[in-house]
């Protein structure tokens, strides 16, 4: 059965390829998608900037994607962020794969080869190191024993399973389908703040301007319109 990623297990990674300073960002977009840049920034108490330099640097590395929308007032693009889940469980897929082949590696030398330890563990040896000696600790002197490995080998082929049988979870992990388009709710509220705040601006331009020849009445018209444009679309 198909299952989302733990939050640990993203953690673990973000932590591995990007920084510890992004957890808190991660946090937030693991329990929801599409959250703004600027609500982001809001969220976490920093500028926008910083969101933004923190959200590329998971973007190089696939493991977010965004959606613009653009905001037909400004006309400029606003953009939501997601987790991608399929680049996280790729990333994480990678590091797995990798750790597998590095224990794969250690349990055939681990039972090929025969070792030498020091009873007083001061060293260990391969036998061919040990044979050189003469099984002699170059530390203390006394005579090496033969160590035991199985335990060792049982460890790493333990280490085996448990990889392999998070790498068979983790390649059913289902592609994350683009949503289209952005919630309505989420969008209104964002374009109706970024009016608000010009309405507020322009008033507050208009006051500083008024010149003697400026028709006031222009400016309130069209600050009148718009205001009723942001009702008609509240309704
Ligand atoms: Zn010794």
């Amino acid at each position: 059965m198909p299952m989302k990623l733990t939050l640990e297990s993203i953690e673990d990674l973000i932590n591995t390829i990007i920084g510890e300073d992004v957890i808190p960002l991660i946090k937030i977009l693991y329990n929801k998608d599409n959250i703004s840049e600027f609500k982001l920034a809001e969220m976490l108490n920093v500028t926008v900037n910083q969101i933004r330099n923190m959200l590329y640097r998971l973007y190089e590395q696939n493991l977010v994607v965004y959606m613009r929308k653009k905001d037909k007032k400004k006309g400029w693009y606003i953009y939501y962020w997601s987790l991608n889940q399929k680049g996280i469980g790729n990333s994480i897929l990678k590091t797995k794969l990798k750790q597998l082949d590095d224990f794969k590696i250690r349990i055939a030398r681990e039972q090929d080869s025969q070792f030498f330890v020091c009873p007083n563990a001061c060293m260990r040896f391969p036998i061919e190191t040990a044979m050189e000696y003469e099984f002699r600790c170059q530390e203390c002197g006394s005579l090496m024993k033969e160590l035991d490995n199985k335990k060792t080998i049982e460890n790493i082929k333990n280490m085996i399973t448990t990889l392999e049988n998070e790498i068979v979870i983790l390649r059913t992990i289902p592609v994350k389908v683009k949503k289209e388009r952005v919630p309505k709710e989420k969008t209104k509220k964002v374009v109706k703040k970024i009016v608000k705040e010009k309405v507020i601006k322009e008033k507050k331009v208009a006051k500083e301007k008024k010149a003697p020849k400026e028709k006031p009445k222009t400016v309130t018209k069209k600050v009148t319109k718009k205001v009723s444009k942001v009702k008609k679309k509240k309704i």
